[in-house]
C-alpha cells in the first residue's frame, strides 16, 4: 500500500533538544552526512506512523534566521528551498523568551509550524507556568508539551504535526509581530509593490519577503533578482528608499528596530502565557527593593530592623524567661530540701544550679535573637543588608560581602569567622576576621540583659541596640586603620547578589534557629557548666573564714529584738515589724555573702585585678567576672550570679538588688557592657581566628588589641560620664 509522504523538519535553537526529539522519533533509522557544501551534519530518518511515510530531518540549532551564520542559512534556505511540510519548533520551555526569537520568525516565513515545548520537565521544576492554549491562540499555532529524554508527548507531537500537514487551514495574518505604523507602512507600500511588479508570482511569501528587504537581507535580495530579473532591481530601489525613510524617522538601522520590535512582541506573549512564580518573585523582589535599598531610607529601615530584632529579643524573651526562672528556683529548693546541708549540696544548689540556671533562663532571649537572623537570611534580606552596608563597608576598604560574617556574628563569632573563607582575596578575609569579634554575638546578650535590664529598666531595648551600634561603629573604624596599616591595599571587586525575597517557611526557620541554639546549648553543658564549678570552688573556698564580725551572733541578736518588739506592739504594727526584720535580716546575710565571696580564692584573684578595672566602674566582682568570660562569655552572668548571691538565687531581680548593692550604677554598668561587647574573644572565636588566618599573630593582634580598645572605651564612658555629671 503506497503510503503518503510527508516531510518534516525541526528547528530549534542549540541544546533545546532538537537531536534529543530527532532520535526519540528515529530510532535506529538515520542517515547522517553533511549539508551541501558545509561540514554542518545533516541527519535524515524515515519512520512510518499512522499510515504516512515521515521524512525526518534536524536542522542545525540557531537561535535566529537571519543570513548571518551558515547555521541559520541552511536552515533558512531549507525551509525555503525544500518548503517541509511542517516544520516542528523545538522551543526550550525552560527558556521560552529567548526561544521565541526564532519561533516568531519561523511564523513569518508562513511555513506551517507547530510548537514542541520541550523541557517541559525542566520548566515545570523552576516553577514556571506557560498557558499553552493561549501561546496556540497567540501564534496561531499548535502546541505540544515534551520532554524529550523521556519519550513523552513525542508521539502527540507527530500525531498533530501529520494533522497540520493536512489541514488546508490558512494561518491568521494576525497573529504575527506587528510593527510600528511607519515600518507596516513601509511593509505594505513595498508589498504591493512586488506583487505588482511580479505578479504574485514570487515563490515565497511576499510580506516575508518585504520585511527581508527592508532588513536589507542580502540572501533574499540574491533570490528577488533570480526570481523576478529586472523587476527585481526596481523593488530592491524602492525597498533602499523605504529603508532610508525608516532610518530617518528611527535614525537607526531599520533592522535594529525590527529586532526590538520583534522583541517587545515576545515579551508581551510572555507577559500572557508565562506565569513563573520565579519571575514573579523577581518582579517583587525589585518592588521591595526599590523602598528596602533606597539610598534614603533604606539605612533607617535597615537600623530600624535591628532595634526591632532587639526589642522583640528583649520584651517577648521576658514571658518564657520568667517561666524558666521559675522552673530553675523549684529545682533549687527541691534538692535544698531534698539533700543533707552537705558540701555536695552547696556544690549542686550554688555552683551547678545557680551557675547554669543563671544563663539558661536566656534561652528564650537567644532562641528569639537566631530566629529573628534566621529570617533575615531565609527572606534574603540579609543579601541587601550586605548591600546597603555596602557602602559603609567601603569606607572601611571592604565590599558589602564581608557585612554577612560579620552579621552572622551577631549570632556567634564562630561561624562567622569561618563564613569569611567565601571572601576571595586574602588581605579582606584576615581584615574581616579581625573586626567580626566587635560585633557583639548573642552570647555576650545576657550581660546586656542583666546590667540594661537592672540599671535602664524600658529603655533597656534601646540601650542594648547602641551597645550593639558602638560595636559596628568600632568595628568600622578598626577596619579603616587596619587597612591603613597592617593590611593595605585596595578591595577585590565583586557582584552584589540579590536573590529574589521569598517567604520563608516557618520549618525552615526552625531548623536554622535550633541549629544555632544547639551550641548554645551544647556550651552550656559543656564548657559553662565547667566554668561554674569552676567559678563556684574558687569562690566556696577556702571553707572556713574568718568573718569581721560574729554573723550568726548578730542575726540572733536582731531577731530577739524584734520578737521583743513584736511582742509589745499593737497587732496593727506588726507587719511593718516583720517586714523591717526581714530588711535587717537581708542586708546581714547579704553582707556576710560578700564578706565571704571577698575571702574566698576568687576575692583574692578579684583584689589582684582590681586595680586594672576600677577606674572603668567595675568592682573586684566584675572584673573577675570579666576575666571567666574568656571561657565563655555566657559566663559573666553565671559568674556574677555566684559572687553576688552565694545562695543560689538565678533569678535577674535578686542579682539586680545584690548589683546595687555592690554600688553599681548605670554609668559603671553601662561601661562594663562596653568591656564586654569590646574586649577579648573567646576562647572558641580565638581558636577559630588562630585557625582561619592560620598565624597566631593574628590571634594575639586580636585579643591584644580588642582588650587595649575595650579598656579605653569602658574608661572613656565611665570617666567622661563622671565629668559629665551621670551616675
Ligand atoms: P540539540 O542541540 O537541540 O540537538 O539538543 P540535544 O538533543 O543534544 O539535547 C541537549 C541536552 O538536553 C541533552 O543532554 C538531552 O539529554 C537534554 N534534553 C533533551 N530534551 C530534554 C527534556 O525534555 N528534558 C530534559 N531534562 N533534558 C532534555
Ligand atoms: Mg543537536
Amino acid at each position: 500500500m503506497p503510503s503518503r509522504r510527508l516531510t518534516i523538519a525541526l528547528a530549534g535553537n542549540p541544546n533545546s533538544g532538537k537531536t534529543t526529539i530527532f532520535n526519540a522519533i528515529t530510532g535506529t533509522r538515520q542517515k547522517v552526512g553533511n549539508w551541501p557544501g558545509v561540514t554542518v551534519e545533516k541527519k535524515e530518518g524515515i519512520v512510518h506512523k499512522h499510515g504516512y511515510e515521515l521524512k525526518i530531518i534536524d536542522l542545525p540549532g540557531t537561535y535566529s534566521l537571519t543570513p548571518f551564520s551558515i547555521e541559520e542559512i541552511i536552515a533558512r534556505n531549507y525551509i525555503l528551498d525544500e518548503s517541509p511540510d511542517v516544520v516542528i519548533d523545538i522551543i526550550d520551555a525552560s527558556s521560552l523568551e529567548r526561544s521565541l526569537y526564532l519561533a516568531t520568525q519561523l511564523r513569518e516565513l508562513d511555513c506551517k509550524v507547530i510548537f514542541a515545548l520541550n523541557m517541559a520537565d525542566i520548566a515545570r521544576a523552576r516553577g514556571m507556568k506557560i498557558d499553552s492554549k493561549k501561546l496556540s491562540e497567540l501564534l496561531d499555532v499548535p502546541v505540544v508539551f515534551t520532554v524529550g529524554n523521556k519519550n513523552e508527548g513525542i508521539d502527540k507531537l507527530l500525531t498533530q504535526a501529520i494533522e497540520l500537514a493536512e489541514s488546508n487551514r490558512q494561518p491568521q495574518r494576525g497573529r504575527k509581530v506587528k510593527y510600528s505604523k511607519d515600518i507596516e507602512d513601509s511593509i505594505l507600500e513595498l508589498k504591493r509593490f512586488i506583487e505588482l511588479k511580479t505578479d504574485k508570482r514570487l515563490p515565497y511569501d511576499v510580506r516575508w519577503t518585504a520585511i527581508k528587504l527592508l532588513e536589507d537581507d542580502r540572501i533574499v535580495k540574491q533570490r528577488l533578482q533570480e526570481a523576478a530579473g529586472l523587476a527585481g532591481v526596481d523593488i530592491i530601489q524602492l525597498a533602499e528608499k523605504l529603508r532610508a525613510h525608516l532610518a530617518d524617522r528611527f535614525d537607526d538601522d531599520p533592522q535594529i528596530i525590527m529586532t526590538d520590535e520583534r522583541y517587545g512582541f515576545i515579551s508581551g506573549i510572555i507577559k500572557e502565557v508565562l506565569t513563573s512564580t520565579t519571575q514573579q518573585r523577581i518582579d517583587i523582589s525589585r518592588s521591595i527593593d526599590l523602598v528596602l535599598t533606597n539610598r534614603f531610607i533604606g539605612f533607617p529601615i535597615f537600623i530600624f530592623f535591628i532595634w526591632a530584632m532587639f526589642q522583640l529579643t528583649f520584651t517577648l524573651g521576658d514571658y518564657p524567661t520568667q517561666l524558666i526562672e521559675a522552673g530553675v528556683n523549684l529545682l533549687s529548693e527541691f534538692v535544698k530540701n531534698l539533700m543533707p546541708e552537705t558540701f555536695l549540696k552547696d556544690l549542686l544548689v550554688n555552683g551547678v544550679i545557680a551557675g547554669v540556671g543563671s544563663v539558661v533562663v536566656f534561652l528564650p532571649n537567644i532562641l528569639i535573637l537566631f530566629f529573628c537572623i534566621a529570617i533575615f537570611e531565609d527572606t534574603g534580606y540579609m543579601a541587601r543588608a550586605a548591600f546597603l552596608m555596602d557602602k559603609i563597608m567601603h569606607l572601611i576598604g571592604l565590599h558589602g560581602k564581608s557585612f554577612i560574617p560579620m552579621l552572622m556574628g551577631f549570632g556567634c563569632n564562630v561561624p562567622a569567622i569561618m563564613a569569611a573563607r567565601t571572601l576571595e582575596s586574602e588581605k579582606d578575609r584576615i581584615l574581616t576576621i579581625l573586626i567580626t569579634p566587635f560585633m557583639s554575638c548573642s552570647a555576650k546578650l545576657p550581660v546586656y540583659i542583666i546590667l540594661a535590664g537592672a540599671f535602664f529598666g524600658t529603655r533597656a531595648g534601646t540601650v542594648i541596640s547602641s551597645i550593639y551600634l558602638v560595636g559596628i561603629m568600632l568595628s568600622i573604624l578598626t577596619g579603616r586603620l587596619f587597612r591603613a596599616t597592617l593590611l593595605k591595599g585596595a578591595d577585590a571587586p565583586f557582584v552584589m547578589e540579590l536573590p529574589p525575597y521569598r517567604a520563608p517557611t516557618i520549618k525552615s526557620l526552625l531548623i536554622h534557629m535550633w541549629d544555632r541554639s544547639r551550641v548554645f546549648l551544647r556550651k552550656m553543658g559543656g564548657i559553662i557548666l565547667i566554668g561554674s564549678i569552676v567559678v563556684w570552688v574558687l569562690s566556696s573556698f577556702p571553707r572556713n573564714i574568718q568573718y569581721s564580725i560574729d554573723y550568726k551572733k548578730e542575726i540572733n541578736k536582731i531577731k530577739s529584738s524584734y520578737s521583743k518588739l513584736k511582742s509589745k506592739a499593737d497587732p496593727s504594727a506588726i507587719r511593718l515589724l516583720e517586714s523591717m526584720e526581714a530588711d535587717e535580716l537581708s542586708k546581714l546575710r547579704m553582707a556576710q555573702r560578700a564578706e565571704r565571696a571577698e575571702k574566698s580564692y576568687m576575692g583574692h584573684l578579684g583584689r589582684a585585678i582590681a586595680p586594672v578595672f576600677s577606674p572603668l566602674g567595675i568592682d573586684w566582682r566584675g572584673g573577675v567576672a570579666l576575666l571567666t568570660g574568656f571561657v565563655a562569655k555566657e559566663i559573666v552572668v553565671s559568674t556574677i550570679g555566684i559572687l553576688h548571691a552565694v545562695k543560689g538565687e538565678a533569678e535577674p531581680e535578686a542579682l539586680k538588688n545584690a548589683l546595687s548593692a555592690a554600688g553599681m550604677t548605670s554609668l559603671s554598668a553601662l561601661a562594663m557592657m562596653i568591656f564586654v561587647l569590646l574586649y577579648l574573644p573567646c576562647l572558641a572565636t580565638t581558636t577559630a581566628i588562630r585557625r582561619e588566618t592560620g598565624s597566631y599573630k593574628w590571634m594575639f593582634l586580636s585579643i591584644g588589641y580588642s582588650t587595649g580598645i575595650a579598656w579605653l572605651a569602658a574608661f572613656m564612658v565611665y570617666q567622661g560620664g563622671k565629668l559629665l555629671g551621670f551616675t
